[in-house]
């Protein structure tokens, strides 16, 4: 291990699809790049089976991140396992500081850092995630051909799943802990009203997941026709996301009422230097994908890179601690 006071031109936090996308465009533009992640791939690498990214009719998506990850090492940019606890500003350096005590110099930051999505804080609710717990219906849908499910929430999000999973499930359960739905969009819930195969159980709640080696059935607090148990094939879990803020909150970016970042169509923050891509920002509204995640990086490094051409070597103390091996 050898310590590096390199100064990078751009710091990218995250490891997922919007983090790689940025980390190829910034070093095909040869801007010093640096990607610090806390876990590799993000939410692709975790969702299973991808098949809505061009060019891979189906790709694990485990396997599409390890491909992104690639790409960007063959430009060299040093990829950082790690957290990054907080980001200080001084003029138009940033310097970040992480979970191993390492720290890190840059000129631009793209915080690339995705969405936290809640969970009903039940036993295997990760461990299962892609195998019959799912926080995605638009992309797992398909999947559920002739089988039952079951849509935990009670937004428009839950509405829109179950519409779409009845095209595809044979019977659609639709749980929420309120006594109706909260706020969907009326042309959703008349969709909803359409679809025969879709049942809906108010006031219940999801406590327990069946299963082996994945998801096999639930268990509610109350009966339904006789039993308190269901055997289901897919949970899909619509009770939102929320994008991790930490980093914008110390930076002073603005965020939206949702709490995403609020990003121009460069993908700049309103804090000069600072650029944000994928489910994080507000710049896909509804529709948080790989695909649009890895475009808003591409659009971030670019942004990146004309700020940088204005304040080369911003920095002038470098970075510590970084190892090149
Ligand atoms: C179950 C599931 C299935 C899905 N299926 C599909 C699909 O089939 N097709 C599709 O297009 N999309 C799918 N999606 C959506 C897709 O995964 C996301 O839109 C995409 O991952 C967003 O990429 P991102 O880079 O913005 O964020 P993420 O993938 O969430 O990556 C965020 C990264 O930031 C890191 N990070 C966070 N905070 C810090 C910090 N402080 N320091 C360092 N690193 C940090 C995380 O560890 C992670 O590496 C699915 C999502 C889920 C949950």
């Amino acid at each position: 291990m050898s310590s590096s006071t390199q100064e990078y031109d751009a710091l990218i936090v995250g490891q997922g699809a919007a983090a790689f996308a940025a980390a190829l465009y910034a070093a095909r533009y040869q801007m010093r790049t640096i990607i610090i992640g806390e876990t590799f791939g993000g939410e692709t690498a975790t969702g299973g089976l991808i098949e809505n990214y061009p060019g891979y009719p189906e790709i694990d998506g485990y396997d599409l991140m390890v491909k992104f990850r690639e790409q960007a090492e063959k430009y060299e940019v040093p990829i950082v396992d790690d957290k990054v606890g907080s980001i200080d500003r001084t003029g138009h350096c940033f310097e970040a500081k992480t979970g191993l005590g390492d720290t890190y110099q840059a000129t631009t930051v793209i915080l690339a850092v995705g969405r936290e999505r809640r969970k009903l804080g039940l036993e295997h609710e990760d461990e299962w995630t892609g195998r019959g717990v799912s926080f995605c219906s638009t992309c797992d849908a398909p999947l559920h051909r002739g089988n039952v499910v079951v849509v935990v929430g009670g937004g428009d999000a839950a509405v829109k799943g179950a519409v779409l999973l009845s095209k595809y499930a044979e019977r659609v359960y639709i749980v929420y802990r309120g006594a109706a739905f909260t706020r969907p969009e009326a042309a959703n819930l008349r969709l909803l009203d359409a679809r025969p195969n879709v049942e809906r159980l108010f006031n219940t709640r999801v406590i327990e997941l069946k299963g082996n080696e994945g998801l096999s059935g639930i268990v509610l607090d109350q009966e339904v026709k006789g039993s308190a148990e269901l055997a289901v094939h897919g949970l899909f879990l619509e009770i939102g996301a929320d994008p991790r803020t930490e980093l914008a909150h110390q930076l002073g970016v603005q965020l939206n009422d949702g709490d995403e970042i609020i990003v121009d169509k460069q993908m700049r923050t309103n804090v000069h230097g600072v650029f944000a891509a994928g489910d994080v920002t507000d710049a896909g509204g509804e529709l948080k994908q790989t695909l649009t995640a890895a475009a808003q990086g591409a659009l971030a490094a670019t942004a990146a890179y004309a700020d940088v051409s204005e304040h080369p070597n911003a920095c002038e103390v470098h970075a510590v601690g970084f190892s090149l091996v």
